[in-house]
């Protein structure tokens, strides 16, 4: 299938996802992970509609950057706070926050250059050893943090489901991430605001929508497998 083609399923697929969750269409944000691909084939699906696009390295960001048309960039994967630099003033939102230190760096990257910079605190919900996030317990320190930021704005939570065929399983961590994105927005903290919650992949789009994403991060359904040697 061509990435025409992809695209149009997939975004059939968001659409019926998100009516089944008495959304609209309009409710979801697809972000497009571009990680290893070309500035050729990002400007295609650009050409194609999508708006929104995720790289996970900074490297990335930078060295594409100014062959892509215009779009926004969303920053998904792990982020070491000497490469904000890189992509302060390039992405729209910083998914991958999971630390004091990683949120101080970016404030003080936002405030040198007086932009505002939205971010997303990434929940390790399943308690897997291996993927990045904060636990469950660990996300009020980061929001009591975030209180005294001027530059910083939390505006959701972003988890990585654990890579399972059991989809049961994954149905679980979503919903425990939606309640505890309900329960921030009820605390109501200062300089937080609970709109965005970014989950699902290629595998579990439709499954993260039904569980109250209404952002969605898909790669290789659009593109097809990734070719990590050949970048
Ligand atoms: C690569 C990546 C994705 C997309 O993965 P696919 O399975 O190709 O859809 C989503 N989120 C993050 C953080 C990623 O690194």
């Amino acid at each position: 299938m061509s990435i025409k083609e992809n695209l149009e399923e997939v975004e059939k697929r968001i659409s019926a996802a998100a009516q089944k969750s008495g959304r609209n269409r309009g409710d979801i944000t697809l972000v497009a992970v571009t990680k290893t691909h070309s500035p050729e084939m990002m400007n295609e699906v650009i050409r194609l509609g999508v708006t929104d696009i995720g790289e996970n390295k900074p490297q990335e960001v930078r060295d594409k950057f100014e062959h892509v048309l215009p779009v926004k960039w969303h920053l998904i994967g792990h982020l070491q706070t000497n490469k904000v630099k890189y992509v302060i003033d390039k992405v729209c939102m910083i998914h991958s926050v999971d630390s004091i230190k990683l949120m101080d760096e970016i404030e003080r990257q936002a405030g040198k250059r007086g932009i505002g910079m939205d971010i997303l605190i990434q929940v390790n919900i399943s308690g897997e050893e291996t993927k990045s996030g904060v636990s469950r317990g660990e996300v009020e320190a980061l929001l009591l943090h975030a209180e005294k930021l001027e530059h910083v704005k939390v505006k959701g939570l972003m988890t990585i489901a654990p890579k399972t065929d059991n989809s049961v399983t994954n149905i679980l961590h979503f919903d425990n991430i939606r309640q505890l994105f309900i329960d921030i927005k009820q605390k109501t903290y200062d300089n937080v605001n609970m709109e965005y919650l970014s989950m699902g992949m290629s595998g579990d789009y439709e499954t993260a929508i039904e569980c109250g994403a209404n952002i969605v991060r898909v790669g290789s359904a659009i593109f097809g497998e990734r070719n990590y040697s050949q970048k």
